[in-house]
C-alpha cells in the first residue's frame, strides 16, 4: 500500500471531526487531497509600499503596528475598528467592521503581513478587512501565490491550506506515468513539480506550467485511449465485407437529389463497408444537413447483403420519427422495418423480439431498449446510432456486441471544431456533411427583450393564420429555482389565454409517454398549432410546417443548444423565425447571443463558443459520455489541442499499440477514468 492511500485522519491537523468534513467533499485519502485542486489563486508575492497604494486595488503589505487604534460606532449595529500602521514610506489604517476583538491581537512595534483592498477616504489610506499574519523570521517565506480552495462548512481556507500542504509531503509516492521523452518533447513539467505548483506555485510562470501539464495529460489520456482502441480494432482486420449492390438505384429513387457533401460522405461509408475493416465512423452534420437518409442508404446496403441493421435514437419521439422515415424511404424495396421502444405493449414486444431473432425484421429502430439482453439478432451487421452525444461510449459498444465485428455508424448534429472532435471521438473516423440541401432559407433570428413579447405574439399569430406552426421553449423549473426564469407551465397557462383562437399543446419530460406521443403526433398533423415545450424537442424532431420558435430565458442555454433548438424550424422552404427572449443581464446576454443572429452555420457557432468559454461544455461528461475533465475544462489555449494530436501520434509511433509501456499506460488510464457514459434521461 502506498502512502497515497492513507486515510486523511493520518494527516497532521485532521481529527475525526475534520475527517468527516473532508469525506463530505469526496476527500478520503492523501491522494484525494493532492488532487483537490485550488479553484483560484491569490498572488501575494509582491509587496506594495504604502506610498504606492491606490484605491480599488488588492495589495500585500508588510507593516508595523504603531500601537494606536480607534473604535467608532457610527450607528447601532455597526462598529469600525481602525488600526494605525506604517512602513518606511508612510502611514495607513487597517479597517475592520464589527470585529473589535481583532485589535487585541496586535502588538505595538511588531511587523505584520496584511492582504486586502485599498480604499482612500479624506486622504486616509485604508486597507479594508485585511487578512493579517504576524511576520516571524524572514519576510520572503510569506511572499508567494496562495491557493484558494472551494470550501465547505466548518473548514477555513487556512486550515485546508495547511492540510493540503501536509499531504504534499507524500508527493514522492506519486509515480510519473507519462514517458520522459514525451514530457521532454512537448515541454511538460514532471508530475511532482506539477502537483507542487498547482497548489503552491513558485511563480505565475510555474502555475501556468502546472496547469498546462494537467490539462495536457487529461486530453492526452482520453485521446490516446480512444485511439489505441481504434488502432487495435483496425489491426484485427476482421470487419464484415459488404458486397456491391444496387444502392445507387435506391439513391436515384429518393424524392430528392443528394447534395455533393452527402454523396462524398456516402462514398466514405461505402468504402468502409466494402472493406474487411470494421467501420467505426462518425457523421457530423449541422441540423438539417440530411444525415438520416445517409444512414438509410447504409442500412439498405447492409440489408441487401442479407444482414440486419439496428438504428438507435436517444428518445422515443426520435425513434418513432426514424421508424416512419425509413418506412417511407424503403417503400417498394422489400425491407421490413421494426420499432422497439419502452412503450410498446408486452405482447407487441414479444412478437417483435421473435421476429428479430428469426430474421423477419431487417432493420429495427429503437431507443436504448435495443441494448437490453433480451434483444437477440439473427445476423446483425450494422449499427447506426443517431445523436451520439446522448449515448455513452459503453452504451454504443453494448449494441455492437450483439453481432460480431459489426460496422458502426454514429451520427451527431452537434458541430464541434475538428481539433476537439479528434479528441472526443478519438475512436472513430470522421465524415462531415458541410452543406445544406438547396433552397433552405436561413432562419431569421432576433434578440428580444421581455417587454417586446406582445409584438412577437402578434407576429406569430399572423403565421398561425396562414396555417403554419410555432414552438415555444422554456426551461423546466423547480419551484426553488424560480427567481429569474419562467417555467413551461407558466408560459403554457399564459399562452392558452393569449392564443385563444388556436390550439396550444404542452410537452415536457414529466408527462406520460402515451401523452407525449399523442401530443407530438397532434403537432405533426397540425392539430396543435402552438407547442409549448422544454428542450425535449431539442434533437432531431422534424416538423417542416413549423416556421417559428420562441425561446424564453435564452440566456439559460448554451449557444450550441440554442442552435439545435433553432434547427427545429427552417426545415421546409418557407421563411422561418427564431425569437430569443432574454430574461436577465440584457447587455451581457446580447453580446453572447449576437453570433446567432449573424450566422446559421453550426460549425462557426461552436468555434465561437469554444473561444468564448473554453472547451468545458464540449468536453462535459454529460454530453459525450466521457469522463469529467478537471483542468482541461478551465485551462485552455487553442495550441494545446493541436499538440495533443501530435503527442498521441508520437506516442503510438514510438511505443506501438501493444508494448509494455502502452499496456501500462492504458491500464492506468482505465483505472482512473470512467468511460461508462451517462444514463439516458428524458428531460
Ligand atoms: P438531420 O441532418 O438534421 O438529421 P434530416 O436527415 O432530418 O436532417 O433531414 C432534414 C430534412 O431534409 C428531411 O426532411 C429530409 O427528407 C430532407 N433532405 C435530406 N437530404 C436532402 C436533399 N439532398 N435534398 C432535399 N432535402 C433533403
Ligand atoms: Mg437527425
Amino acid at each position: 500500500m502506498s502512502n497515497l492511500d492513507l486515510p486523511v485522519r493520518y494527516i497532521k491537523g485532521v481529527g475525526p471531526g475534520r475527517e468527516k468534513i473532508l469525506n463530505s467533499i469526496g476527500i478520503f485519502n492523501v491522494l484525494d487531497l493532492i488532487n483537490y485542486f485550488p479553484r483560484d489563486y491569490e498572488n501575494r508575492s509582491v509587496i506594495t509600499k504604502i506610498r504606492n497604494m491606490t484605491a480599488g486595488n488588492k495589495v500585500t503589505a508588510a507593516v508595523k503596528y504603531t500601537g494606536r487604534y480607534k473604535i467608532l460606532k457610527p450607528h447601532k449595529g455597526l462598529s469600525i475598528a481602525k488600526v494605525y500602521i506604517n512602513d518606511d514610506t508612510g502611514y495607513a489604517t487597517l479597517t475592520f467592521y464589527n470585529q473589535d476583538y481583532i485589535v487585541k491581537n496586535f502588538v505595538s512595534g511588531q511587523y505584520y503581513l496584511v492582504y486586502g483592498d485599498v480604499d482612500i477616504s479624506f486622504g486616509e489610506i485604508q486597507i479594508q478587512n485585511p487578512e493579517v499574519e504576524l511576520i516571524k523570521g524572514k519576510l520572503s517565506q510569506y511572499l508567494h501565490i496562495y491557493p484558494i480552495y472551494s470550501l465547505t462548512k466548518n473548514i477555513t481556507q487556512k486550515i485546508l491550506r495547511s492540510i493540503v500542504k501536509e499531504a504534499l509531503t507524500y508527493l514522492d509516492d506519486v509515480k510519473e506515468i507519462l514517458p520522459p521523452d514525451l514530457l521532454d518533447r512537448f515541454n511538460l513539467i514532471d508530475i511532482r513539480t506539477a502537483y507542487e505548483n498547482i497548489h503552491y506555485p513558485v511563480d505565475m510562470e510555474y502555475l501556468e506550467k502546472a496547469k498546462r501539464r494537467f490539462a495536457f495529460q487529461e486530453l492526452f489520456e482520453v485521446m490516446l485511449y480512444l485511439n489505441i482502441l481504434k488502432l487495435r480494432r483496425n489491426s484485427l482486420n476482421k470487419g464484415i465485407l459488404f458486397g456491391l449492390c444496387d444502392e445507387y438505384e435506391f439513391i436515384n429513387s429518393l424524392p430528392f437529389k443528394l447534395t455533393n457533401a452527402q454523396l462524398r460522405v456516402w462514398r466514405e461509408i461505402k468504402e468502409d463497408m466494402e472493406s474487411d475493416r470494421q467501420m467505426n465512423r462518425l457523421v457530423q452534420g449541422d441540423v438539417g444537413s440530411g444525415k438520416t437518409v445517409i444512414a438509410a442508404i447504409a442500412v439498405y446496403k447492409a440489408v441487401k447483403n442479407n444482414y440486419q441493421a439496428a438504428f438507435m435514437a436517444p428518445t422515443e419521439i426520435l425513434a418513432e420519427q426514424h421508424f416512419s422515415t425509413l418506412n417511407a424511404l424503403f417503400k417498394g424495396h422489400d425491407i421490413n422495418v421494426g420499432l422497439l421502444t419502452g412503450s410498446i405493449t408486452p405482447k407487441e414486444k414479444d412478437k417483435m423480439l421473435k421476429d428479430i431473432v428469426e430474421g423477419k425484421i431487417d432493420v429495427v429502430v429503437g431507443t436504448h431498449a435495443l441494448i437490453q439482453d433480451n434483444v437477440v439478432f439473427k445476423n446483425l451487421g450494422l449499427v447506426v446510432t443517431d445523436e451520439q452525444h446522448r449515448f455513452g461510449v459503453r452504451q454504443r459498444s453494448m449494441l455492437e456486441q450483439k453481432g460480431s465485428n459489426i460496422d458502426v455508424l454514429v451520427m451527431t448534429a452537434t458541430p464541434i471544431p475538428r481539433s476537439l472532435a479528434l479528441i472526443i471521438y478519438g475512436d472513430l473516423d470522421i465524415s462531415i456533411i458541410d452543406e445544406l440541401p438547396p433552397g433552405r432559407k436561413p432562419v431569421k433570428t432576433y434578440l428580444v427583450e421581455k417587454n417586446m413579447r406582445g409584438s412577437v405574439y402578434d407576429f406569430v399569430k399572423s403565421l398561425l393564420k396562414k396555417g403554419e406552426q410555432c414552438y415555444v421553449v422554456a426551461p423546466l423549473i423547480e419551484e426553488s429555482d424560480k427567481m429569474d426564469a419562467i417555467s413551461v407551465e407558466e408560459v403554457y397557462t399564459e399562452l392558452k389565454k393569449e392564443f385563444m383562437d388556436y390550439s396550444v399543446g404542452l410537452l415536457h419530460g414529466k408527462i406520460s409517454k402515451e401523452e407525449k406521443d399523442y401530443i407530438m403526433h397532434q403537432f405533426k398533423s397540425n392539430n396543435i398549432n402552438l407547442l409549448v415545450s422544454t428542450t425535449v424537442i431539442e434533437v432531431g424532431v422534424d416538423v417542416p410546417n413549423a416556421t417559428a420558435i420562441i425561446i424564453e430565458n435564452a440566456e439559460r442555454f448554451g449557444l450550441a443548444q440554442l442552435h439545435q433548438l433553432r434547427g427545429r424550424i427552417g426545415r421546409g422552404d418557407k421563411e422561418s423565425y427564431c425569437f430569443l427572449v432574454m430574461g436577465n443581464n440584457i447587455t451581457d446576454v446580447k453580446e453572447r447571443l449576437k453570433i446567432l443572429t449573424e450566422t446559421n452555420d453550426g460549425f462557426k457557432i461552436s468555434e465561437h463558443d469554444l473561444k468564448l468559454r473554453g472547451p468545458g461544455d464540449f468536453l462535459g461528461y454529460k454530453q459525450h459520455g466521457l469522463p469529467g475533465f478537471k483542468i482541461a475544462n478551465f485551462y485552455f489555449d487553442s495550441k494545446i489541442l493541436d499538440n495533443i494530436s501530435m503527442a498521441v501520434k508520437y506516442f503510438v509511433d514510438r511505443y506501438g499499440i501493444y508494448s509494455p509501456t502502452t499496456e501500462e499506460l492504458i491500464k492506468s488510464i482505465e483505472e482512473r477514468w470512467d468511460f461508462s457514459g451517462e444514463e439516458i434521461t428524458f428531460n
